[in-house]
């Protein structure tokens, strides 16, 4: 094959997309709510569009808008980080890792990932000319492995890429997990991008530690944030890099080399929603807890094994007492003769040794989770 065909295949999120679309089925795969998200938020953005400035904004982002970031992760997750030196703003979390990766890897630099890993990780590396070293977690739990990591990390190791909350497990590391990381990043003298874009939607009381305020860490993480995620508004496309000066700055010299800024209108309206009260993410918790209990009990009903939910807009189902091991065709036969669209897991493990899960978004209406409940209830 083509090597750029095999290097860059299609996304599973546009595969399944695009299936839902043909078949007209309920698409529970790609990850987006279906609540149009906050309007006073939407109003700023409309607002600046027509009012404000349209040119280009600062390579870093608004002045604004990188202040409200700082103060927002200030209250949020008690990090002390410098506007003017350690804040970048970009468009989507998505193009934050390309530039993240593009600035930090060599040609031959190892790279560890671990999987389930999103699906954009391992094309950008390997284009960027590292050499991944992959650590497969285990479900149910997809803790991180002291021999598994002592495995993976060498002198070679130049960085590692960790998405906590983990898309798709929806499973969150704790502090010893990130402790245990963080210790083989100080030894091997190894930078982490660590993409947090879920760290609102955590459930249950469970707190999101940012693996920067992990002792050692301050100065070898790039932290990367997502407007998108915080305000349900995923075609924003606003997202967030915060690291020390010198770090951030390669970082940036890669930005200013793919998109270079993002529109203003959408920055202004993210700097006043990041300044909501704790009353606006409670209540976004809250209800996306009531929807992942609203479709994991409708599935338990109808005779599926569904895996905790620890944060994300995920669950999964455990294939396996289907007498199931192979997720894409369940999936394929789940959204063509079903009406349903799913991800199934082993898209995100590289060598598809994980193939009975399948992620189903419950970031919808109740009538939609009752609709695809009905549809699913002959299936288990
Ligand atoms: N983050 C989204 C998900 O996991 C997908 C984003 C995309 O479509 N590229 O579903």
């Amino acid at each position: 094959m083509n090597p750029v065909l095999a290097d860059l295949p299609t996304t599973i999120f546009t595969v399944m997309s695009g299936l839902a679309r043909e078949l007209g089925a309920i698409n529970l795969g790609q990850g987006f709510p279906d609540d149009p998200g906050p309007e006073d938020v939407r109003r700023r953005a409309a607002e600046a569009i027509l009012h404000g400035d349209n040119q280009y904004p600062p390579m870093m982002g608004l002045p604004g808008l990188r202040r409200a970031i700082a103060a927002h992760y200030a209250h949020h997750q008690e990090l002390d980080l410098d506007p003017a030196a350690e804040v970048m703003v970009t468009s989507g979390a998505t193009e934050a890792i390309a530039a993240a990766l593009l600035a930090l890897i060599a040609p031959g630099d190892e790279v560890v990932l671990f999987a389930p890993l999103y699906d954009a990780y391992l094309p950008l590396v390997r284009r960027a000319g590292g050499v991944a070293r992959i650590v497969p977690l285990q479900p149910p739990h997809f803790r991180l492995d002291a021999d598994a990591l002592a495995e993976a990390f060498s002198d070679r190791t130049k960085l590692v890429v960790l998405n906590n909350p983990l898309n798709p497990s929806a499973t969150i590391f704790g502090r010893e997990d990130l402790a245990l990381l963080a210790s083989f990043c100080t030894r091997h003298d190894v930078v982490a991008i660590c993409d947090e874009v879920w760290e609102h939607i955590v459930f249950d009381g469970a707190r999101h530690i940012p693996l920067m305020a992990l002792p050692g860490m301050r100065d070898r993480t790039v932290k990367i944030g997502s407007a998108g995620k915080i305000f349900g508004l995923t075609g924003w496309k606003v997202g967030f890099v915060m690291a020390a000066p010198a770090l951030l700055r390669v970082v940036a010299n890669a930005h200013q080399f793919l998109t270079f800024t993002t529109p203003p209108a959408l920055q202004e309206a993210v700097a006043y929603g990041l300044a909501k009260d704790d009353a606006y993410f409670t209540g976004m918790r809250a209800r996306f807890a009531a929807s992942r209990d609203h479709l994991a009990t409708g599935l338990a009903a109808r005779g599926f094994r569904v895996l905790p939910s620890h944060g994300t807009y995920f669950l999964n189902v455990d294939l396996a007492p289907l007498g199931c091991n192979d997720d894409v065709a369940f999936c394929d036969d789940l959204v063509r003769r079903h009406g349903v669209a799913a991800i199934p897991i082993s898209a995100f493990y590289p060598d598809a040794s994980v193939r009975h899960l399948m992620r189903l978004c419950f970031a919808k209406a109740d009538d939609v989770l009752d609709r695809a409940l009905d549809r699913l209830a002959t299936v288990a």
